[in-house]
């Protein structure tokens, strides 16, 4: 018999589960709080096994012709002035042209399109009641009828209500890494109208501003962040008071700030967060499971939510269909196989402030020169920019997809470098299929 999959969430974790779930002979239904796919969002990165998890999904050229191809980065003082340009492959060590950088509704939209016809989405809903019986989990929503299904994964962001409902408060897993950031869209007015595949950044002691100038789009991404005191708390359904917050963070702020509160003001699609991450002890519990920013949530300084979540829905989906749908095993076996690469990328986010945030003004000081002098290392500036690549680099998937045939016959050049056969210490490999992948040696 077909067995039924719930997922709570239709970001990027959601859709890309779903995906693999409906290929490895599942029923998948995806339910999303949002009346639509939400777009919008920053730029976000997918790289190394993520980048072959949507080759082997068909969607790698859809997913490089949408690749905003950012020339660098310009760190300005207050009058405009460049101090210090990065390049992306600077910053994270990565070789020129591997990684795809897109927005992130785009991917969204991208992976709901893909799916929308093999996979029930019910929009503008969400589940209020978990209740787990011999038959399966019994799901309660807020507006459509109860179901029963077979399991249920929460992909529903670092605010999870599925975690919430099977494992407790936020609060227990949520660490807040001392940062908040709201992004939004911005008209092109003045300097700007010239920016093109450009962010520029300006920051003072605790606090940065820039835009981003993303390839293909007539406006620009504002982006305000700062650093938040102990116990800093929003009120997620306040919008206008997050903009308060915002603004009142960046009250005396120069350069070109006050243009971007502004824009803050009116933007439609203004985003605002904290930035934290999700650690767990566990990312299941009975018939219940969670994948993405719900389970382990890196935080945007460490440039990987969205490859953890593309990464963590192949391997989780592959985990199902090798234990023939049994989550007791297949969830012990995802977790086995993803936990040390999950965590390894979450450690990258410790000094992600630092480098984009510095404290103070002796820290911005060396921050800036450091910035400077990196393009003029060589093979030296590895030691310093190259632990993103390195991370994301850290988990190989398996050389042949788990179950049916791979969807395209053979791999691209830009998935074949990074993929090889897993190194797991045996993790979760019960039968003779390959697993879906593992840690790479650490060498
Ligand atoms: C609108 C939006 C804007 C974002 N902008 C940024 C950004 O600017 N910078 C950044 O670093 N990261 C941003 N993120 C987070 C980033 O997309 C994730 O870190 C990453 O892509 C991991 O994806 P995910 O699918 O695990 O989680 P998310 O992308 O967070 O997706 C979670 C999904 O679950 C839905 N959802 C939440 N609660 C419920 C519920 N109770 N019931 C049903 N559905 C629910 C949400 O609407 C969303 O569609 C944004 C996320 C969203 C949703």
């Amino acid at each position: 018999m077909t067995r039924t999959a719930l997922i709570s969430g239709a970001s990027i974790a959601g859709p890309a589960l779903a995906y693999w779930l409906h290929h490895h002979g599942f029923r998948a239904v995806v339910v999303e709080r949002a009346s639509t796919v939400r777009g919008g969002g920053y730029p976000i990165d997918v790289r190394a096994s993520a980048i072959e998890v949507v080759d082997r999904m068909g969607l790698l050229p859809a997913l490089r012709d949408a690749h905003v191809d950012t020339r660098g980065t310009s760190f300005v003082n207050s009058r405009g002035k460049v101090i210090a340009r990065i390049t992306p492959e600077e910053f994270t060590g990565s070789p020129s042209g591997r990684d795809v950088e897109l927005p992130r509704g785009e991917l969204a939209r991208l992976l709901y399109e893909h799916t929308r016809a093999d996979v029930e989405y019910v929009f503008d809903d969400s589940i209020t009641a978990l209740d787990q019986r011999s038959d399966g989990v019994r799901v309660t929503f807020r507006h459509g009828p109860a179901r029963t299904v077979d399991l249920v994964v929460g992909a529903d962001g670092l605010h999870s209500t599925v975690r919430r409902l099977a494992f407790g408060a936020e609060t227990d897993f949520r660490r807040d890494l001392g940062f908040a950031f709201a992004g939004f869209g911005l008209e092109r007015t003045g300097d700007t109208a010239r920016v093109e595949r450009e962010a520029i950044v300006h920051n003072a002691p605790g606090r940065m501003a820039g835009y981003y100038a993303l390839r293909g789009q007539p406006g620009l991404i504002g982006l305000l962040a700062f650093a938040t005191p102990p116990a800093f708390t929003v009120d997620p359904g306040d919008a206008d008071g997050q903009r308060d917050v915002v603004a009142a963070a960046f009250a005396d702020a120069g350069w070109e700030v006050p243009r971007l509160l502004d824009g803050m003001r009116t933007a439609e699609d203004f985003f605002f967060d904290t930035v934290s991450q999700i650690r767990m002890p566990r990312w299941s519990s009975g018939p219940v499971a969670l994948v993405g920013d719900a389970a382990y949530a890196p935080a945007l300084l460490s440039g990987q939510g969205t490859s953890l979540a593309l990464i963590g829905a192949y391997v989780l989906a592959a985990e199902l269909a090798r234990a023939g749908g049994d989550p007791a095993v297949a969830f012990e076996s995802y977790e086995q196989a993803l936990r040390p690469f999950v965590e390894r990328n979450q450690d990258l986010a410790r000094s992600g402030g630092a480098t984009l945030i510095p404290a103070t003004r002796t820290a911005l000081w060396l921050r800036d020169r450091v910035l400077a002098a990196l393009p003029h290392l060589g093979p030296l500036k590895r030691v310093l920019s190259g632990r993103i690549d390195a991370a994301a680099q850290s988990f190989s998937l398996d050389p042949v997809p788990v179950g049916l045939t791979p969807p395209r016959p053979a791999p691209s050049p830009t998935s074949a470098g990074p993929c090889r056969a897993p190194a797991r210490d045996g993790a979760g490999s019960s039968g003779s299929r390959p697993s879906p992948g593992g840690p790479r040696d650490q060498g």
